[in-house]
C-alpha cells in the first residue's frame, strides 16, 4: 500500500515505548537548576552586588555599569559551569512567538587560543538585525536595526547548551516590537495605581505586583500522522476531516486516565519546567479526545508569562522526543471542543494580601469590594478592549463555539457577591452617616461570607469570571502570548483605580469621610457597571439577545475586534500611562491585521491545494472503480437485472462527481476571490474583504470534501482521519 495515510498509520501504531526516568522523584533535587535564580545569585555574586540586583528585580532601580560587570561575570561562570557554551537574549517579537540569536562566548587571542568572554555591555544591550520581525511599519529597512535591552526582573536561564537572557525589544528610534515592554509599562502602572488606592486602607503598602496563573490547554497528535496532514502541518489546524462516529460525546476522556504515552511525554516536559524553574504542578486529560491541560503555581505577571512561553517551547520540543506533536491551535478539529488558555489573575501587595480575598473586618471587606468594583467597572467601559486583546485568526474559530466562552464580554461574580452588590446598590442608612471612620464600623456593608471561597466558581460559560480569590479570563487563545491580555486587564484597570482615586479625593475635599467617599464612588460603579455582570448561562442564545438590548458589543471577527485599537479614546488610555505611543499603536493594528490576512490566505491556498491535488485525484481514481464495476456488471448481466442492480451504484457515481464538480467551482471561485482580496492595500480594507469573502468558501468547500471523505474507499484515502488523529495510544 502505497497510501501515505497508511504508511503513517502504521508508524503510529507500532510506535516503541520510550521509558521515561527522571534522575531522582523528588523535584525538589533539581527544581530550578538551570536557572539563575537568587540562591545561584548569592553563591556567585559579592554581598554588595547581590543586595544591588535584588533592589534592581524588586524595585525597578537603575543598575550601575560596575554591578552590571559582576552580574555578567557570575552568569558566565555559572553558565559555563553548567554546560552551557553560547548565549542570547530571549525575547517576545509581535510574531507571537519567541525569538533568539547565539553568540558563543568563544573569542579568540592573538596567540591563537581562545578564551571565554560575557561582559556587561553584551548583557545590558544587543543590536540584532531585527529587519524581519513584524514592526507595523515602524522600522524602515534603512534603520533595520532594534535593541534588545535586559530585564532584569526576569529570571536568566539555560536552555540546552545557550544562557538566555530575557529581555525587551525596541525599535532603534524607542517604539517597542515587542510584547514584553509594554506589558511592564502596564505592570508598572498597575502597581502605581492600585498602591495610591491601597493607602486609603493600609500605610503599609508600598507595592502591588499583579499575578498570573495560566492554564494551558493543548492536543496531541502522533507525528506520523501529523505529518501525513498538510493542512495540520502548515496551518495548524485540520482543514478538512469528517467527524468520527465517536468523539467526545461520552464525556470519557475529560479527567479520566491518561494514556501510558501521555504520561511519559508530561513527565519528562515536567522535569524539564522543573529544572527551568517552571512551577507547573496539574496535569489532566480534558474534554475532546487527546486533549490536555498543565497549569502551574501562579506567579508574578512577568515571570509567569516568560514561562508560559517557554512552556509552549518545551512542550513542543519534549513531545517530538515521544514522536508527539503539540497543536496549540485554537481550533484544531470541527466540531470538537477548541482550546484556550485561561488567565488567573489577581494583586498582592508587597505586606502579602491578595487584593481580591475578601476580608474578614469591615476595612478590608471595603478594600476588597474597592478593587472588586473597579475591576467591573473597567471591564466595563473597556469592553471593547478586552475583545482586541484575545482577537486572532484561529480564537474566531473558537469564541462563541458552544464550548467557549463568547464573543460578549461579561462578568461572573456568583450568587453571594450579587447579593452583596445589590445590597450596596439599594443603599440604606450608609447614605446619611457622615464622619464615620473605619474603627467605628458604622460601615453598612452587608457581611460577606466567609465559604464565599468555595462557592463562586459553579459557572463555566463565563469569559470572566471571579472564582473566590482571583479573576479568570477564559476567553485567551491557546496558542497566544498571555501578554496581550496581560496588558489590557492591567492597563484598564490601573486607568479605573485612577479615576477612582480621583472622584474619592474630589468627596474627601469636599469634606466627606474617606471610607464614606469609598463607599459612594463604589455605589455608584455599582450602579454603572451593572449592565457587564451576568450570572446566566454565556453559551445559550437567549444571553446573545439579551446582551444586546443591554448594549453589550459581540463582536465577532479579529478584523472588527482590533478596530478599538486606533480609537482616541483608546490611544489616550494607553498614552496616558505611557504604555504605548499612538505610533505604535497604530503599528500594533496593522501588524494584527497582516497577520490575520496572513493567516487566511495560508488556510486558503492549503484549502486549494489539497482539493485539488489529493482530494479530486482520489475521488476521481475511486469513481473510476465504481465506473469499471459498472461496466462489467454490463457485460454479465442480462440487460433488466443490470438496470436493476447498478442503479444504487450509478447513483453514487453520480454523486461523487457533483461533489467533484462543485468543489472544483468553489476552489476556483475562492482563488479569484483571493486575488481580488490581495489588490486591496489598505489592512483594514483587505482584511474585511478576506473575511467577506474569502473565508466563507472554507466551510463550503469543506462540506463536500468532507462527503467524499464518507463516500470514498478508505483504503485509498490520503488523509489521516479523525478517528485515527483523536485517539492517542
Ligand atoms: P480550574 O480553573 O481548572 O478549576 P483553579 O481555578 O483552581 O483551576 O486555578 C487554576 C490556576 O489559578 C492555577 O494556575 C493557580 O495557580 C491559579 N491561581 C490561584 N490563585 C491565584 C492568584 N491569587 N492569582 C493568580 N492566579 C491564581
Ligand atoms: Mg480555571
Amino acid at each position: 500500500m502505497s497510501n501515505v495515510r497508511y504508511k503513517a498509520l502504521e508508524l503510529a501504531i507500532s510506535r516503541p515505548k520510550r521509558t521515561v526516568t527522571l534522575p531522582s522523584n523528588k523535584v525538589s533535587d533539581y527544581y530550578g537548576s538551570l536557572t539563575f535564580n537568587k540562591a545561584v545569585m548569592r553563591e556567585y555574586l559579592s554581598k554588595e552586588a547581590y543586595d544591588k540586583l535584588i533592589s534592581v528585580i524588586e524595585k525597578g532601580d537603575k543598575i550601575d555599569r560596575r554591578i552590571a560587570d559582576q552580574v555578567a561575570t557570575a552568569l558566565k561562570s555559572w553558565a559555563i559551569s553548567k554546560g552551557a557554551t553560547h548565549y542570547t537574549h530571549w525575547f517576545h517579537p509581535l510574531t507571537g512567538a519567541t525569538a533568539e540569536k547565539h553568540d558563543a562566548f568563544m573569542v579568540p587571542t592573538a596567540t591563537g587560543k581562545a578564551i571565554e568572554e560575557f561582559s556587561s555591555i553584551q548583557l545590558i544591550q544587543q543590536e540584532p538585525d531585527a529587519s524581519s520581525f513584524p514592526s507595523g511599519g515602524i522600522r524602515n529597512t534603512f534603520e533595520a536595526r532594534g535593541y534588545t535591552a535586559w530585564d532584569p526582573s526576569s529570571t536568566a536561564f539555560i536552555m540546552d547548551d545557550t544562557l538566555c537572557i530575557p529581555t525587551i525589544f525596541v525599535s532603534y528610534t524607542g517604539e517597542s516590537l515587542d510584547y514584553k515592554t509594554p506589558m511592564l509599562k502596564a505592570l508598572h502602572a498597575l502597581d502605581k495605581e492600585a498602591v495610591a488606592v491601597c493607602k486609603y486602607f493600609d500605610r503599609n503598602v508600598n507595592k502591588v505586583y499583579a499575578t498570573l496563573g495560566w492554564e494551558q490547554e493543548y492536543f496531541l497528535v502522533d507525528t506520523a500522522l501529523y505529518h501525513a496532514r498538510p493542512d495540520m502541518a502548515l496551518s495548524g489546524r485540520s482543514l478538512f476531516g469528517h467527524a468520527s462516529a465517536k468523539d467526545q460525546q461520552l464525556s470519557d476522556h475529560y479527567f479520566g486516565t491518561i494514556p501510558e504515552r501521555v504520561v511519559d511525554f508530561m513527565t519528562e516536559f515536567e522535569y524539564e519546567a522543573h529544572r527551568l524553574g517552571i512551577p507547573v504542578k496539574t496535569r489532566h486529560n480534558e474534554v475532546a479526545p487527546s486533549q490536555f491541560e498543565c497549569a502551574p503555581v501562579f506567579e508574578e505577571v512577568n515571570m509567569a508569562v516568560d514561562h508560559n512561553q517557554l512552556v509552549m517551547h518545551i512542550m513542543e520540543k519534549v513531545a517530538r522526543r515521544h514522536n508527539l506533536t503539540v497543536l496549540l491551535h485554537e481550533k484544531p478539529y470541527h466540531g470538537i471542543n477548541g482550546s484556550g488558555k485561561h488567565n488567573n489573575w489577581s494583586f498582592m501587595t508587597n505586606t502579602g494580601d491578595n487584593l481580591l480575598s475578601p476580608g474578614k473586618t469591615p476595612k478590608s471587606n471595603l478594600r476588597f469590594l474597592s478593587f472588586l468594583v473597579n475591576i467591573l467597572k473597567a471591564v466595563d467601559t473597556y469592553a471593547d478592549l478586552m475583545r482586541m486583546a484575545i482577537a486572532s485568526a484561529s480564537n474566531d474559530l473558537r469564541l462563541g463555539a458552544h464550548e467557549a466562552p463568547p464573543a460578549i464580554m461579561s462578568v461572573f461574580i456568583g450568587s453571594q457577591l450579587t447579593e452583596t452588590l445589590d445590597a450596596i446598590e439599594k443603599g440604606s442608612a450608609r447614605d446619611q452617616a457622615v464622619n464615620g471612620t473605619f474603627d467605628d464600623v458604622a460601615i453598612d456593608i452587608p457581611k460577606i461570607p466567609e465559604i464565599l471561597l468555595d462557592n463562586t466558581d459553579r459557572n463555566r460559560t463565563s469569559p470572566f469570571a471571579f472564582t473566590g480569590n482571583k479573576f479568570e479570563f477564559r476567553a485567551v487563545g491557546s496558542s497566544m502570548n498571555c501578554a496581550k491580555p496581560m496588558i489590557v486587564l492591567n492597563l484598564i484597570v490601573a486607568d479605573q483605580l485612577r479615576q477612582f482615586r480621583e472622584e474619592v479625593d474630589a468627596l474627601i475635599a469636599k469634606g466627606t469621610a474617606a471610607e464614606d467617599a469609598i463607599y459612594r464612588i463604589i455605589r455608584k460603579y455599582i450602579k454603572e457597571s451593572k449592565r457587564v455582570r451576568f450570572e446566566g448561562n454565556s453559551y445559550s442564545a437567549e444571553w446573545i439577545d439579551e446582551a444586546k438590548k443591554r448594549g453589550l458589543s459581540n463582536i465577532s471577527s479579529t478584523p472588527d475586534a482590533v478596530k478599538v485599537m486606533i480609537e482616541e479614546s483608546v490611544i489616550s488610555l494607553f498614552e496616558r500611562h505611557n504604555v504605548l505611543t499612538r505610533r505604535e499603536m497604530i503599528a500594533r493594528y496593522e501588524i494584527n491585521l497582516e497577520n490575520y490576512i496572513k493567516k487566511l490566505q495560508i488556510e486558503s491556498r492549503v484549502i486549494g491545494d489539497l482539493a485539488t491535488n489529493h482530494i479530486i485525484p482520489t475521488a476521481i481514481q475511486y469513481q473510476n472503480t465504481l465506473i469499471e464495476n459498472v461496466r462489467g456488471l454490463k457485460e454479465v448481466l442480462d440487460n433488466k437485472t443490470f438496470v436493476r442492480l447498478s442503479n444504487n451504484q450509478m447513483l453514487n457515481i453520480k454523486e461523487i462527481s457533483e461533489h467533484i464538480s462543485i468543489i472544483r467551482t468553489l476552489v476556483n471561485e475562492m482563488v479569484d476571490a483571493r486575488k481580488a482580496a490581495n489588490k486591496f492595500e489598505d489592512a483594514p480594507q483587505k482584511a474585511a474583504v478576506y473575511k467577506d469573502t474569502v473565508l466563507p468558501y472554507f466551510d463550503k468547500i469543506r462540506y463536500h470534501v468532507d462527503k467524499l471523505e464518507f463516500l470514498v474507499d478508505d483504503e485509498v484515502w490520503p488523509l489521516p482521519k479523525y478517528r485515527e488523529l483523536l485517539f492517542i495510544k
